[in-house]
C-alpha cells in the first residue's frame, strides 16, 4: 500500500487510466506508483519507459500473472 503524509499532496481521480492493467514489459501511459494485482507489491514506473525489471516475489497459482495497475499518478504540471 502506498503511503503519504500530507493529504493535500494527493487527490482522488476518476480517470480510466487507474483501471487499466499492464503486463511486465509494457509501457504505461502515466508515470507513477503501480501496484501488482496479484501480490500487492509496488513499483515506480515512468510513462515513457517499459516497467522496470524488478525482482518480483514469485506468485502462487491463486495470485495469477503479474498485472500492474496505477495506484498514484505523478503530475508534472504545477497546480
Ligand atoms: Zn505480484
Amino acid at each position: 500500500m502506498s503511503l503519504f503524509k500530507r493529504s493535500n499532496d494527493i487527490e482522488v481521480s476518476l480517470s480510466p487510466e487507474f483501471d487499466r492493467e499492464y503486463e511486465p514489459g509494457q509501457t504505461p501511459a502515466r508515470s507513477g506508483i503501480y501496484r501488482c494485482r496479484g501480490c500487492g507489491c509496488e513499483v515506480v514506473a515512468l510513462g515513457s519507459q517499459p516497467f522496470p525489471a524488478v525482482s518480483h516475489p514469485k506468485h502462487s497459482l491463486n495470485q495469477g500473472a503479474v498485472r500492474w495497475r496505477l495506484a498514484v499518478a505523478a503530475q508534472n504540471e504545477p497546480h
